[in-house]
Parts: structure tokens; C-alpha cells; sequence
């Protein structure tokens, strides 16, 4: 590993500047050669994203389009409290919060919510962390609002996180945990071989999608009852080779198209309802 390395949190949260060198180099990865440069680099959310609903990315983060429900409004409160605290050092245990992350190798930078730094002789993993004395093992939390069923996305971003801190400390980390706050418990995930591979090709397919730039069909199924952007994307009709952003413009070209709306009629005001005072 070569260059200066800095480790800050918070608002100052800054990058551990590092070489592409990784611990999975020489792995087999089909990503391990791929080094992207700073302004390809992709959000790290879109790759939980990706596997929770590819259409559900791209309408995001290509057609910018956003909804809150319960959910999300729910999610983004306990992000926020795992966020807004301050770093804590108990012994051989030290908490960083909002710890900016990112990867050249594949593609993605992003702010880890939590990463727990537990002493360790170089022997058992530790490695050295800029500005801390000592070898220390990291260990990524990701705070998520969900219940323990169907949480394949929050484990690929969670180790989408690992594989940032590998790179960038030249670590291996055998895994993390997700706390969901639905059951105000922690899940640990270990981050093996099947879970990388599948993250990494993750990772691939998140920079085609941003490539092409086409955002895929829906793919109807029982998520979409609680996805927020159920209303835009309207899973039923924007089937295969569909869009949301060109099931838009088509209304909007029917409606220039009809007589009422280039004579200006529905631009007239509209009268009073009867019994309604002004
Ligand atoms: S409504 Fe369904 S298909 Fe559409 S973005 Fe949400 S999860 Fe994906």
C-alpha cells in the first residue's frame, strides 16, 4: 500500500487515500484488475438498491426520481441517529461513525454508518489505522430500519462496505453486522466467498446500468405493494421495454395530441361548485 493515508469522521469525514492494492487481488475476481478513477465512482446505496429492485436504482439515480413513505421516512431517522453521534474509544473497542468509504477497484464510494475497530495482534487480522496507535480488526454496522426476512440487499451493501475497507487498509474482514431497528437486534453477516462474488458482480452490473443509461422494466412481484415508488413507477403497465420516464412522455405527447388541450380548454378556470362561498 502506498500514499498517506487519513482517517476522519463526522464533517470531516475524508477518504483513507489508498493504493488499489487489495486483499482480494489475486482471488480469481472477475473486478480484481478493474481500477475506475475518481469521477466514475458510483453511490454505494445503488448497489443495495440494484439488488432490491434494478428499476427501483435506475429510477433513482437515472431519472432522479424520489417518494418517501413510512418506510423510507423511518429509515432515514435511524440513519441519522447512527450517523449524528460522535466517535467512542472503550478499550480494545473504538466506534467511527459516518466513515467515508470508496473503492477505485470497484467502482463505489459511499459512508459507512458505523465501523467498529476491535484490537487485534496483526497475527489475528489487525492492521494499522491512520492516527490510531495499535492494530485493529474493522467491523462494519449498517444501520436498517427492515425485519430479518429478505435482507440480501442490506448484506450485499454491507459488504460492498468491507470490500472498501480491504482496499483501502489493505485488510481482511471476515465480517459485520446489520442492526435492524424493527427488532432493535443485530444480525451478523459473513462476508464469504459467495457473498463477494455476488457483491462484486453487483458492483459490475450497477456501472453498466449507469453506462447505458436505460432503465430496465418493472418486474411486478410482491415488493412493489411496499416500494415508495410504486405511484412513478407503475409496475403493472410498464412492463418489458417499458420505462417510467417514456410511459411519461408518451401521456404527455397523447395529451398535446388532443384537440381540448392545444385549444386551451383545459386552461380555463373552472366554476365555483354551487354552495361554496368565495
Ligand atoms: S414498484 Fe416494484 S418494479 Fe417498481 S421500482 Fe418498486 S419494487 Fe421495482
Amino acid at each position: 500500500m502506498t500514499g498517506d493515508r487519513r482517517l476522519a469522521t463526522g464533517d470531516d469525514a475524508a477518504l483513507l487515500t489508498h493504493s488499489t492494492a487489495s486483499a482480494d487481488e489475486g482471488r480469481g475476481s472477475p473486478v480484481a484488475r478493474q481500477c475506475y478513477s475518481e469521477d466514475q465512482l458510483l453511490p454505494l446505496s445503488a448497489v443495495s438498491q440494484y439488488v432490491h429492485c434494478p428499476r427501483r436504482c435506475a429510477l433513482i439515480h437515472l431519472e432522479q426520481v424520489w417518494a418517501d413513505n413510512r418506510a423510507t421516512a423511518e429509515g432515514n431517522v435511524l440513519h441519522e441517529k447512527a450517523h449524528g453521534g460522535i466517535s467512542e474509544s472503550r478499550g480494545d473497542l473504538k466506534i467511527l461513525r459516518s466513515l467515508r468509504l470508496r473503492s477505485l477497484r470497484l467502482g463505489i464510494t459511499g459512508v459507512a454508518d458505523v465501523v467498529e475497530l476491535h484490537r487485534r495482534e496483526p497475527a489475528e487480522g489487525g492492521v494499522r489505522i491512520p492516527g490510531i496507535s495499535g492494530t485493529w480488526l474493522p467491523f462494519p454496522v449498517e444501520y436498517k430500519r427492515g425485519a430479518s426476512k429478505d435482507i440480501r440487499c442490506y448484506e450485499v451493501q454491507l459488504c460492498a462496505q468491507a470490500l472498501c475497507l480491504e482496499e483501502m487498509l489493505c485488510a481482511n474482514i471476515p465480517d459485520g453486522a446489520l442492526f435492524l431497528g424493527q427488532k432493535q437486534s443485530r444480525v451478523g453477516v459473513v462476508f464469504d466467498d459467495t457473498l463477494r462474488a455476488e457483491t462484486e458482480a453487483v458492483c459490475l452490473a450497477v456501472q453498466q446500468l449507469f453506462a447505458e443509461g436505460v432503465t430496465p422494466p418493472a418486474d411486478y412481484n410482491k415488493r412493489c405493494s411496499s416500494c415508495s415508488l410504486f405511484e412513478s413507477c407503475l409496475p403493472r403497465s410498464a412492463g418489458a421495454g417499458k420505462s417510467a420516464r417514456r410511459w411519461l412522455d408518451r401521456q404527455i405527447e397523447g395529451l398535446c395530441a388532443t384537440n381540448e388541450y392545444t385549444s386551451g380548454a383545459m386552461l380555463q378556470p373552472l366554476s365555483p361548485a354551487k354552495g361554496i362561498a368565495k
